[in-house]
């Protein structure tokens, strides 16, 4: 009891027997490695984290903390605010507020500001890890042979690691295009969040969550934006929503180019932003072309696999270059794990890739049984109106349970803050998906509005516990708020019924 009480009851229990320098090196300092090696210290193991930042083409580079943190979720939910703050502005005068017209908005401040939270996080992790007693390299790691990692800094100092345990969380980069111009004179959102100077007018190639975001706030803080489209808007999602989030944007200011794919990208004119000319085709083989001051490639991204020497110790990996993993996480090589954005069949969201390195840790350290649960994981498109969803999609959900035995409960909605600005009163829409044979269980809720992500989050656990549409209808709403909607939907597709927005 008296070792429990200080701490020392796990690290004696969990001294490994072996010779090696760690007990567990992870690879990534990301969402997952972070989660991972933390909380494995904790639990007794000695640690080590290898974290490095191989610069983009544009020479990109960041700190600790992976993705999420430095080019992902972070700074886009921050810049995804900044331009909910523009359209709150104008709808504002309708309250009352004397806000002048001509109203600017300075990239540069705003790229400062995110980029200096982004700083104090960065900070903030390397502390952690100090704290932890987790060691923390900075360096590029490549395995050498099966217990032994070669580790080189950014001044080329080199380094041999071991350890008897080895975790790969080391996420993905951006993919280009193999088209002339693109990696000179394109960005991805490895740099968008960092550029110095405002983007001017903009093409986004790619029409899948991180294309569509940035589409989103850059037009809602008024640059001139286009996407280009190679067939269909988020593929994956429920495609009505799709749609819906398509006529949206276009709506607000949003150019979209169907059925298109980019061939060359010219330099014609050098600044900050300079300009270029793309060139593109479309599916019927029709040449466009147009200029533009910034192309931002969002093509999908490659897992970070293909040099870190994994075909040296025997690592699977799928087609698309992940490691391939069992229920536990546990690569081809018994001592070698992965987890987040680099493992085939995962999902590449930061929530997942934290619970997988916990859950990893509590059972490689500390007698957890837990695996991770892919199943019903909510999560949400922050584009300017957002898209919450968790489960099956309308398209899953008829392959899986057959077009008869599904009934949609749908409806358009107006927020209240909507009202007096006079805002669209069919733009918001409510979906759940239920089985029918299976007392209506819910297994797809869907929601575009403000702050879906918020009410995803809550009405997920739902969806986790196998709510029927009965314990939605049960539910006592909070009025007035968007959420209470999903308490009252009656309307289901197959009737073919009304659903435009209803008064309070
Ligand atoms: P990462 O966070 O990518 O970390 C991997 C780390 O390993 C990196 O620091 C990398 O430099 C390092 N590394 C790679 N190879 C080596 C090596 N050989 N040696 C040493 N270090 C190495 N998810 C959400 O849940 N919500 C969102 O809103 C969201 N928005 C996103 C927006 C954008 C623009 C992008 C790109 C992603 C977004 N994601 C979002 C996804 C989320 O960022 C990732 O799922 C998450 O970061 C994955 O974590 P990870 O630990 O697997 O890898
Ligand atoms: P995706 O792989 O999801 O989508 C790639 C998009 O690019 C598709 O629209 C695809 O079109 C298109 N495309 C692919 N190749 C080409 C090409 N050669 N020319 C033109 N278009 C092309 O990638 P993303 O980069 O958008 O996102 C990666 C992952 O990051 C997501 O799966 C997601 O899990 C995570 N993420 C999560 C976020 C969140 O939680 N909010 C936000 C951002 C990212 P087609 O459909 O025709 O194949």
């Amino acid at each position: 009891m008296e070792s429990h009480q200080k701490g020392e009851l796990l690290p004696l229990i969990n001294k490994q027997n072996h010779n090696y320098d760690y007990d567990l090196v992870v690879i990534g300092g990301g969402s997952g490695g972070l989660a991972a090696s933390k909380l494995a210290a904790d639990l007794g193991a000695k640690v080590a984290v290898c974290d490095f930042v191989q610069p983009t083409p544009k020479g990109t580079t960041w700190g600790l903390g992976g993705t999420c943190v430095n080019v992902g979720c972070i700074p886009k939910k921050l810049m995804h605010q900044a331009a909910i703050l523009g359209h709150s502005l104008k709808d504002s005068r309708d309250f009352g507020w004397t806000t002048p017209d001509g109203v600017t908005h300075d990239w540069s401040k705003m790229v400062e500001g995110i980029q200096s939270h982004i700083g104090s996080l960065n900070w903030g992790y390397r502390v952690a890890l100090r704290n932890k007693k987790v060691d923390y390299v900075n360096a590029y790691a490549t395995f050498v042979d099966a217990h032994t990692l070669h580790t080189v800094d950014r001044r080329g100092k080199e380094k041999a690691i071991t350890a008897d345990k080895f975790l790969i969380a080391t996420g993905g980069r951006p993919r280009y295009p193999d088209i002339p111009g693109a990696k000179e004179y394109c960005i991805t959102s490895d740099d968008i969040f960092s550029l110095p100077h405002s983007p001017g007018k903009t093409l986004l190639v790619g029409a899948s969550y991180i294309a569509l975001e940035c589409a989103g706030f850059l037009a809602g803080l008024g640059y001139d934006t286009t996407v280009m489209v190679r067939s269909i808007l988020l593929r994956g999602f429920d495609q009505g929503i799709a749609e819906r989030i398509g006529t949206y944007m276009e709506q607000n200011g949003v150019k979209f180019i169907r059925g298109a794919v980019p061939t060359s990208i010219e330099q014609i004119e050098e600044g900050s932003p300079g300009k270029y000319r793309v060139k593109s085709t479309t599916n019927e083989g029709e040449e466009i072309e147009e200029e533009y001051n910034t192309v931002v490639l969002a093509i999908g991204r490659d897992p970070c696999t293909s040099s870190l020497g994994l075909e040296k110790i025997n690592v699977e990996l799928a087609k698309s270059g992940k490691v391939i993993v069992d229920k536990g996480e546990r690569t081809s090589v018994p001592h070698v794990y992965a987890i987040g954005d680099v493992i085939e069949g995962g999902l590449e969201l930061t929530p997942v890739a934290i619970q997988a390195g916990k859950l990893l840790a509590k059972r490689l350290y500390g007698n957890g049984t837990l695996l991770t649960d892919y199943v019903n994981v909510p999560t949400t498109v922050f584009t300017p109106l957002e898209y919450g969803c968790c489960g099956l999609s309308e398209e899953e959900a008829i392959a899986k349970y057959g077009e008869d035995d599904i009934e949609v409960y749908h409806g358009n909605f107006i927020p209240l803050e909507y009202t007096v600005p006079h805002r669209p009163e069919n733009d918001c829409y409510a979906k759940l998906i239920c089985v029918s044979s299976e007392n209506e269980k819910v297994v797809g809720f869907h929601v575009l509005s403000p702050n879906a992500g918020e009410i995803t989050q809550g009405f997920s656990i739902g969806l986790k516990l196998g709510a029927t549409k009965a314990d939605f209808d049960n539910l006592i709403g909070i009025h007035p708020t968007v959420a209470e909607v999903f308490t009252t939907l009656n309307v289901t597709k197959k009737s073919g019924g009304d659903v435009s927005a209803q008064g309070c």
